[in-house]
């Protein structure tokens, strides 16, 4: 048995708990502290939440409240102090570390601000390096490659470099690159922080057009009050809490 192997043999003889009705994230008292010098930054102050499949989900909040702290832990990227995330019905704490590293290796995606794409590499390669990582088979390579540029519209752009690509563009070559090895779930934080309005709408409906055809739910973060609309749920969050 590969270390990674209970992961998806569980999830496949449950069918994971989003495959039953279940929430495909589902987070339980929540809570992150960190160790200032002498003193402890209670940041994360029992956070409940769930994501259902196919959702879009945002968390609204000030700067300073504990979205990114919140993605963070959602991702597998940093350890709560106290409480629990499940993650299609298996709880992160029971997972070994090569677990938890395959869960978000394989079935998350992430999408940042900055659109952290790769300088040198095209549209095309940027989107390809994210299947090597993962470890999709080669010969796999070029319709998925085709099919998710083609998804957030960047047919005609395949073979531009980042700084070939307005801000909106780069940001839809990040999402074909988070999607390419068909996650279940999407972290994205303030993904359209750096777009005006009309990119940040565009992205959105970029979000919404791959639930559907992707079968795959988003979590984002957001300070954006124009685009809430678009969202299936809203937590809002003010000093470490939902209200
Ligand atoms: P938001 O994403 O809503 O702007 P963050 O989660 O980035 O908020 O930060 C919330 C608070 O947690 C801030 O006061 C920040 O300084 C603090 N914080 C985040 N990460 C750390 C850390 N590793 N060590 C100490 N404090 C941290």
């Amino acid at each position: 048995q590969t270390p990674n192997s209970s992961v998806d043999s569980a999830q496949d003889k449950q069918g994971g708990d989003s495959a039953t009705g279940g929430p495909l994230l589902l987070v339980n008292q929540l809570e992150r502290m960190f160790q200032v010098g002498s003193s402890t930054l209670h940041v994360l102050k029992g956070i409940q939440m769930s994501v259902m499949p196919n959702q879009l989900v945002m968390l609204k909040g000030r700067s300073g409240s504990g979205k990114t702290t919140l993605l963070n832990c959602l991702g597998g990227l940093d350890t709560p102090s106290k409480g629990e995330i499940l993650f299609n019905g298996l709880p992160f704490s029971r997972m070994s570390d090569d677990e938890r590293t395959h869960v978000r290796r394989r079935q998350m995606g992430f999408i940042f601000q900055a659109f952290a794409l790769m300088p040198l590499l095209s549209a095309w390669e940027n989107v390809e390096l994210s299947l090597r990582m993962a470890g999709t088979p080669r010969s796999e390579w070029k319709s998925r490659v085709e099919q998710c540029l083609e998804l957030v519209g960047l047919e005609k752009r395949m073979h531009h470099r980042p700084f070939e690509l307005s801000g909106g563009e780069q940001q839809r070559v990040a999402i074909a690159k988070a999607i390419a090895h068909k996650p279940l779930l999407l972290l994205a934080d303030e993904p359209t922080a750096e777009l005006d309005t009309g990119m940040s709408a565009q992205i959105m409906s970029v979000f919404q057009n791959i639930i559907t055809t992707e079968n795959v739910s988003i979590c984002m973060t957001t300070h954006d009050p124009t685009i809430l609309e678009v969202a299936d749920h809203v937590y809002e969050m003010v000093d470490g809490k939902f209200i």
